[in-house]
């Protein structure tokens, strides 16, 4: 299941949260969790089947990387592969 970053247009903050493939492309149903208002937006996919290497910017945006990361990690297909122990090296997890 993939995880995206969402910010939120009212006070700013930024949140992850997990949404099916399904519903990828559609506005997130979650509110923000400071200020409680829906008016979120899509900012960042973090992409556990793709290279990480093109997802270096989630390093400036998000305090919650590393945290995503670790999901990434116990996600199902990743966990215990290859991957994982690269990501894990990599990122200190
Ligand atoms: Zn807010």
């Amino acid at each position: 299941m993939p995880t995206y970053e969402y910010k939120c247009n009212s006070c700013n903050h930024a949140f992850e949260a997990i949404v099916p493939m399904a519903k990828r492309k559609t506005p997130t149903r979650s509110s923000c969790d400071i200020c409680g208002k829906k008016q979120v937006k899509q900012v960042i996919l973090t992409c556990p089947n793709m290279g990480m290497d093109s997802c270096h910017d989630i390093h400036k945006s998000s305090g919650g990387f590393k945290s995503a990361m670790q999901r990434v990690c116990e996600s199902p297909g990743i966990k215990n592969s290859k991957r994982a122990s690269e990501l894990k090296d990599r990122y200190n997890l």
